[in-house]
């Protein structure tokens, strides 16, 4: 699976999938590095932790943004690592990861799209390793990182990530760009400007959505608006 690596900044840098219109992050600090989100399958993840590693030799931590099927199903590519996630993403990778498997396996092979099916078939499912309940600062070395769940939103568990010596934001699905954002029976959309609210008090300079190419602050901010006309 082919993909292309945009840095945004120094260090960090946004890999562009065309399945899914999807976008996977990396942020090398001196001692480890970050990669956020892992893929739709083992085949995704593995050419993503390749990627990875054509960038650089550091030990990782893999971080999952929520429990959709496309953001951790190539987790296995990664291990041994430390796997970190919200607290009811893992809970939902585990109650729900199965079912979301059959249903876009379905849904792939339905669409003629076989190979992909069954690739999603047979990805070992990976529950993450540590959870989060609101946020944790991580030590990249000469970096810190922080993580954060800024309350329900897309889902209720996302997790964006804030690179703050570069004002860079992975937001995980709670941006989308090329598309509106995601609106799924499990979002919360009367909630979603106040998440998004707290991504643009970082004043970012940069922010990495889920799907789609990197944006800046007022694309962020117009997005947030069009759900909050939506409520
Ligand atoms: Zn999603």
């Amino acid at each position: 699976m082919s993909g292309r690596w945009v840095e945004v900044a120094n260090g960090v840098y946004a890999r562009r999938y065309v399945e899914l219109d999807q976008t996977l992050g990396l942020v090398v600090g001196d001692t480890h590095c970050l990669v956020i989100d892992t893929g739709t399958d083992e085949v995704h993840g593995a050419s993503m932790a390749a990627a990875v590693r054509f960038v650089t030799p550091l030990p990782w931590t893999v971080v999952i943004t929520h429990a959709h099927f496309d953001h951790f199903f190539g987790t296995a590519a990664f291990l041994p690592a430390s796997v970190i996630s919200h607290e009811r993403c893992r809970s939902l990778i585990l109650a729900e990861g199965e079912r979301q498997r059959r249903v876009w396996s379905a849904k792939y092979r339905s669409d003629g799209k076989a190979e992909q099916a069954e690739r999603l078939a047979t990805a070992k499912l990976v529950a993450p390793t540590e959870v989060i309940t609101s946020s944790v600062l991580l030590d990249l070395g000469g970096r810190t990182v922080t993580l954060v769940h800024a309350g329900p939103a897309h889902t209720d568990h996302d997790v964006f990530v804030h690179v703050p010596d570069v004002d860079v934001v992975f937001a995980g699905d709670l941006v989308e760009q090329g598309a509106p954002p995601s609106v799924g029976p499990d979002s919360h959309v009367s909630d979603w400007p106040a998440a998004l609210d707290r991504i643009l008090d970082l004043r970012p300079t940069v922010v990495v959505p889920g799907h789609g190419d990197p944006v800046d602050a007022e694309f962020v901010r117009r997005q947030r608006n069009d759900l909050a006309r939506r409520r």
